[in-house]
């Protein structure tokens, strides 16, 4: 019998009498006689084909039960493919997928890692291949990301079983690597179950979680290309590595308590004056005891419990660990830190316990158990007993939930003695310094600060911080974007040559693009410090590495004093660097975030500290007309005298002096800020403002923020940038809720540049009530409202010039979340379409991608 093979006309073609017609059949297109039927068929009519002959005209219904006839008796069409998947698809458990869905629809074949991703083979029949190819862009495991999949028809081979392959390498990498990812649930469950063979086990881990990013030492992704290349698996774990049925298969960093790595407790009295002070490489080798006397981690516990400090060893480094409710242990770490008043992050032990710290959300929560983890600020709630030193003066708190097997330990399982149930976890470093990963760099660098280590041999191969985010009005502002997040790409809205970028000089994060791709670097810090200047070119190069990026173009800010600019030039080897303004790349990096195009243009308002100005000015409190390949400045804040650079970022009264001296108002010495500036400095800074000698003009909006937070007495000096107004927007929200009405704020056209605004009439409001005595709380949320109206002025007026209606704001200002949840509705009101961060951190850490949009051009 014959069942025939249906086929889709395309069209009829020459040749054989007129008989002649092209059919499609399951994707081959063939000629066949249709001399047999009564009228030529139309294109798109079903033909059953017969030895060359198309018999009968058919429907589609009836060419669909033919082939599934066809299938019934080993007829259909068999076909072997190749897809080529490309995108984030190493270490995420992309090849036991790609097994089990060929297993499940009964195809033969191979898959395996390549420097492209991910190649798969699968033969069998037609559907099921095609059906295949859906599953691998449809129905990829939670945490990879397909970013295309090419296909290629190959002949047919035969064979049974599906294999996976070792990693073959070759040709450049362009595969992603997957970032760190939290302890997933069922590995928690095996965590906590007595009867389970990694009860307690610091290092569990599986396809869906765990060390990634700061494992990889290469690409592509295998257990040799990781820092558990030395830890050869047990028979236990071979077999649950080996079997396709097994969540573990083919998850390279599992390991267990008798192949793992092994964790101890250094103590550092030991370090001082032992003779058994670790040796450089001398953390213990599997199956070595740790430190004698029991469980590491039970002793750490004991010790945090103490008040102790502890050097914990985490996936991106080191973090400092004390007892969060315990005031003298946290106000220890902060001297031993010399960490000023900048605010620790508290790790608590679940859910339920960050809710008595904090007022949080469904977005809050959603956000702290985020596979990322990242600390999230959140407002303090009243009455929690958190010591005030972990975060004075600030109306939030940065909390963040247990990240690794080892943190969930630390926390105690159920049975163990109690212990702190809420942590400092900072970074281990010195302020101001890179984070720690070597345990010899640890022991040596750590030594002033921590009583202990908490230590294992597993080698981080990269420093990741953890990241900082925070909701605002329901939508995501990352504070710093690191750990969870990188290396994952950003897709870009339009191609670019291979790049590269060096980012600023605060919360440095550099970046490398290529096509429609960038990458941006982890957090690496401020570039006062040498040693993260050094960072940067370590990052630099591991990020190279694992994109495979060549960078052809350098982009650096136009500052030329910026140490990452110096850095860029040192780097570039012969390449071109080409120099983009601070507040352009601000806005850059806003419009190409919500992916807009290459000829579009915007109404961008960039309000932060500091921007070199191409006019010499230190910029700061910008509308710029903005497409990617330029700028036009169109209105800006009124220019003060910024005298002596740093010196007025760390004592803020400096600025309200200068600010007053702008406005006209005299120095009265009942002001606080007047009465902050010692007499000697307060003739100094007279005689400089009014010669204009050692002062540089600045409109920024960041030492706006200082000036009003020192007028109203709220803070004189700081240790950290922003920290003023970060106690003032506390102050603001102190204040009672509802509508504050603005000061005065105009802006002022003029004939040959810019449009100013004018703070003179709004400092001279602000010092009038100030010394009425006027609370500091309602003089800061009156003056935030000036700021989000003024936000809207310069909409308006940007609308009015251009027609545009599409405002992006950028600049480190709008952290200020009070500032934001104001600005947005109020521009929305007006009908403006607003662009605000949600990838990438308003500030210095989200600036490399703008410099990258710009400097293509
Ligand atoms: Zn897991
Ligand atoms: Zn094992």
């Amino acid at each position: 019998m014959c069942l025939g093979i249906p086929g889709q006309v395309v069209e009829i073609v020459d040749g054989f009498a007129g008989q002649l017609a092209l059919v499609d059949v399951e994707g081959a297109t063939r000629k066949v006689n249709i001399g047999m039927l009564d009228e030529a068929p139309d294109p798109g009519a079903w033909v059953l084909i017969h030895l060359g002959f198309a018999v009968e005209l058919i429907d589609a219904q009836e060419a669909s039960r033919a082939m599934s006839g066809l299938e019934l008796v080993g007829q259909a069409r068999r076909l072997r493919r190749r897809y080529t998947v490309s995108g984030l698809v190493q270490g995420v458990g992309f090849r036991p997928f790609a097994y089990a869905s060929a297993s499940a629809l009964a195809l033969s074949g191979s898959v395996a890692n390549t420097a492209d991703g991910v190649v798969v083979e699968v033969e069998g029949e037609a559907d099921a291949v095609h059906e295949y190819g859906r599953r691998l862009r449809d129905d990829a495991p939670p945490l990879a990301m397909v970013l295309d999949v090419r296909t290629e028809e190959l002949p047919l081979l035969g064979g049974t079983g599906f294999t996976i392959e070792a990693s073959r390498d070759g040709g450049q990498a362009r595969t992603l690597a997957s970032p760190d990812v939290a302890i997933c649930a069922d590995c928690l469950r095996e965590l906590r179950d007595p009867a389970d063979r990694r009860y307690r086990h610091p290092f569990i881990t599986c396809t869906n979680c765990g060390p990634r990013f700061t494992i990889i030492t290469s690409l592509p992704y295998d257990r040799a290309a990781t820092t558990m290349a030395g830890f050869p698996m047990c028979p236990a774990c071979t077999a649950e590595y080996s079997d396709p049925a097994n969540r573990r298969f083919h998850a390279q960093p599992i390991a267990c308590p008798s192949c793992g790595p092994a964790l101890e407790l250094v103590l550092a009295d030991a370090t001082a004056h032992s003779s058994t002070a670790p040796q450089p490489g001398a953390a213990s080798r599997p199956g070595a005891a740790s430190r004698p006397g029991g469980d590491p981690v039970a002793e750490c516990r004991r010790l945090l419990a103490d008040g102790k400090i502890v050097a914990v060893k985490g996936l991106g480094g080191y973090h400092l660990a004390c007892d969060a409710r315990n005031p003298a242990a946290v106000a220890e770490l902060r001297r031993r830190k010399r960490r000023g008043g900048k605010p620790f992050a508290v790790m608590v032990a679940d859910v339920e316990t960050a809710r008595t710290l904090a007022d949080l959300t469904e977005d809050d929560e959603r956000l702290l158990t985020d596979i990322r983890r990242p600390v999230v600020l959140v407002p303090r709630r009243a009455g929690e007993d958190i010591a005030d030193e972990v975060a004075p003066d600030n109306p939030d708190l940065g909390v963040l939930l247990p990240y690794t097997p080892l943190h969930v330990l630390l926390f105690g399982l159920p049975g163990d003695p109690a212990g702190p149930d809420a942590l400092v976890m900072t970074s281990g470093n010195l302020s101001g310094e890179p984070i720690v990963t070597g345990d010899d760099e640890a022991v040596e660098r750590l030594a002033p600060m921590a009583d202990a280590w908490l230590r294992h041999d597993r080698a981080i191969r990269v420093p990741c911080d953890d990241s900082v985010s925070r909701q605002v009005a329901g939508v995501e502002l990352p504070v710093r974007r690191s750990r969870g997040h990188a290396p994952l790409p950003l897709a870009l809205p339009f191609e670019v040559p291979p790049m590269l970028a060096a980012g600023a000089d605060l919360k440095n994060t550099c970046a490398v693009a290529s096509g429609r791709y960038a990458w941006l670097s982890q957090h690496i810090g401020d570039m006062d410090d040498l040693s993260t200047v050094e960072a940067l070119g370590k990052t630099e190069k591991h990020l190279e590495e694992l994109t495979g990026v060549r960078p052809e173009i350098v982009v650096a800010d136009l500052h030329p004093g910026y140490r990452s600019t110096e850095w860029a030039r040192r780097h570039a080897d012969g390449r071109t660097v080409k120099r983009v303004q601070h507040h352009h790349a601000h806005v850059a990096s806003v419009m190409a975030e919500h992916g807009l195009g290459v000829d579009e243009r915007v109404i961008g308002i960039a309000f932060d500290g500091t921007g070199y100005g191409p006019d010499g000015a230190v910029w700061g409190g910008e509308m710029l007309i903005a497409g990617y390949p330029d700028y036009t400045r169109a209105a800006r804040l009124g220019y003060v005298p910024l005298a002596g650079g740093d010196a007025s970022v760390l004592r803020p009264y400096r600025m309200a002096l200068a600010h007053l001296y702008a406005a006209g108002v005299p120095w009265h010495p009942d002001l606080p800020a007047v009465a902050a500036c010692p007499p000697a400095e307060r003739d100094l800074l007279a005689r400089q403002f009014g010669s204009g000698a050692g002062c540089v003009p600045t409109s920024s909006m960041g030492r706006l923020f200082d000036a009003v937070s020192a007028l109203c007495g709220v803070r004189q000096t700081v240790e950290y940038e922003a920290e003023a107004a970060i106690v003032l927007e506390g102050q603001a929200r102190s204040a009672s809720a509802g509508l504050h009405h603005p000061y005065a704020l105009e802006l002022c056209p003029s004939q040959d540049g810019p449009d100013v605004a004018d703070a003179g009439p709004l400092i001279r409001q602000i010092a009038r009530e100030v010394l009425d005595g006027v609370p500091a709380p309602m003089v800061a949320a009156r003056f935030h409202a000036t700021v989000a109206a003024l936000i809207v002025l310069l909409a308006e007026r940007g609308r009015e010039m251009t027609g545009l209606d599409v405002v992006a704001l950028g600049g480190g200002v709008f952290q200020n979340a009070l500032l934001l949840a104001a600005a947005v509705p109020a521009l929305a009101e007006r009908g403006f379409t607003v662009l605000r961060p949600r990838l990438l951190p308003p500030n210095d850490g989200g600036i490399a991608l703008g410099q990258l949009m710009v400097g293509s051009f």
